[in-house]
């Protein structure tokens, strides 16, 4: 961009990742423009299981990535002044066989190769940090002391809250419809408006974190953004008293040999959340009965959860780039739509927030970003 001139920024979708883009515009004194096409968080971010974490988190490049957002949740979070919707505390994990603990032992060891704080831990100091739990068998067990979970809804209101204080302007209920394209040069073209139901926008640049319809938005720029469907699912409680004293997250192990493991964390309003698998199984059961078992295998391993309601919540869609890596940057065909896609937003979204704006106020190139330009799939 034009370094010394007022932008103006439209920015497409209000999930978590467009929220903290257009957080960081605008702390950048850039004029930006939000439209979201249902309500805030209407997305994947609210179906969101929200765990920060870098545990499966392959190449290293992509890891440290990870490492590195994880690591500036705490001074967002402080910026926005968001006090009880960060849960820190850590991930604990255990598993009941020999070949399960031989993988975990392995898993471990590669992520204190990588610095990853993550180490094991015996049965003793598992029940020492959750005195609730009855983990039956613990062959191994381990705990990631840097990770944590958040409220996507409460830090998105945050980053639109601080936005808008800024001068951004937020447009709910409001979808962007076309693109208005201007040629180029021989080859390229530029966005000079967005279209919407109640007109067209003028804006420098579009940013298009629309999570899973980034794909149909950019087609009609003529670029090509993959996505694999991975549809998710996370049930909630009812308010609970609080279940866990020390760790955040629970990775609790399978109850027999045909389900999956499950995932647990609690919100500070008391509701509990659970998963199954791990954090790409593909999972479209949102029925009463499946939240009903879900509930049932966490109260095996936490017994206060007895008497709690299960409630089901309809199925989230990931957004899922064809090779599981997010898609970042300015394409060269139309070099001022930027495009904001990725799987694990929740734990990549202040890094990207911020380096998304350092490309798009001040046109550096952030090489950290290099292998996640939309060009690798053309
Ligand atoms: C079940 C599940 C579990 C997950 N667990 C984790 C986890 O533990 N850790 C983690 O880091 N990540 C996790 N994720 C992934 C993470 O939630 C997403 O990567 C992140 O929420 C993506 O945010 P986003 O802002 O890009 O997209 P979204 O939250 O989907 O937001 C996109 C927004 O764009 C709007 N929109 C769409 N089209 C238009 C249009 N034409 N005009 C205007 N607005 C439009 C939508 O309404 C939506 O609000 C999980 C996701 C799911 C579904």
């Amino acid at each position: 961009m034009e370094q010394g001139k007022a932008l103006h920024v439209v920015v497409v979708g209000a999930g978590i990742v467009g929220a903290s883009i257009a957080y960081h515009l605008a702390q950048r004194q850039v004029a930006v423009t939000i439209l979201e096409r249902q309500q805030p968080g209407a997305g994947a971010s609210s179906h969101s299981f929200a765990w920060l974490n870098a545990f499966s988190k392959e190449p290293y490049a992509y890891h440290d990535l990870n490492r590195r957002s994880m690591e500036l949740w705490h001074r967002f979070a402080h910026d926005l002044q968001v006090t009880n919707g960060v849960h820190w505390g850590g991930e604990m994990h255990w598993v009941h066989t020999e070949a399960e603990a031989e993988r975990l032992r392995q898993h471990i060891q590669h992520l204190q190769a990588w610095g990853y704080p993550a180490r094991l831990i015996s049965a003793a100091e598992v029940q020492r940090l959750e005195p609730g739990l009855r983990p039956g068998t613990v062959r191994a067990a381990s705990l990631g002391p840097s990770d944590g979970h958040i409220e996507p809804e409460k830090i998105i209101t945050a980053c639109l809250g601080h936005a808008q204080a800024q001068g951004a302007v937020l447009h709910t209920h409001t979808a962007v419809q076309g693109l208005r394209l201007q040629r180029n040069g021989s080859t390229g073209q530029r966005v000079q408006a967005v279209q919407t139901a109640q007109g067209d926008i003028a804006c420098d640049a579009v940013v298009l974190a629309a999570g899973t319809d980034t794909t149909a938005l950019a087609a009609l720029a003529g670029l090509a953004v993959p996505q694999e469907e991975s549809p998710g699912v996370v049930v909630r409680t009812d308010v609970r008293p609080r279940l866990l004293h020390a760790v955040s997250v629970l990775y609790m192990p399978s109850i027999d040999t045909v389900r999956p493991e499950i995932h647990l964390r609690q919100l500070a309003d008391g509701s509990v959340q659970i998963g199954e698998g791990s954090q790409e199984s593909l999972a479209r059961d949102d029925s009463q009965a499946h939240a009903d078992a879900l509930l049932a295998r966490a109260t095996h391993y936490l017994p206060a959860l007895a008497g709690a309601r299960a409630i089901p919540v309809p199925v989230g869609y990931r957004p899922m780039p064809r090779d599981g890596f997010p898609v970042l940057g300015f394409p060269e065909p139309v070099p001022n739509l930027y495009l904001a896609l990725m799987h694990s937003g929740v734990t990549l979204a202040p890094l990207v927030g911020q380096l998304a704006a350092t490309e798009i106020v001040d046109g550096a190139r952030v090489e950290s970003l290099a292998p996640y330009r939309p060009e690798r799939f053309w």
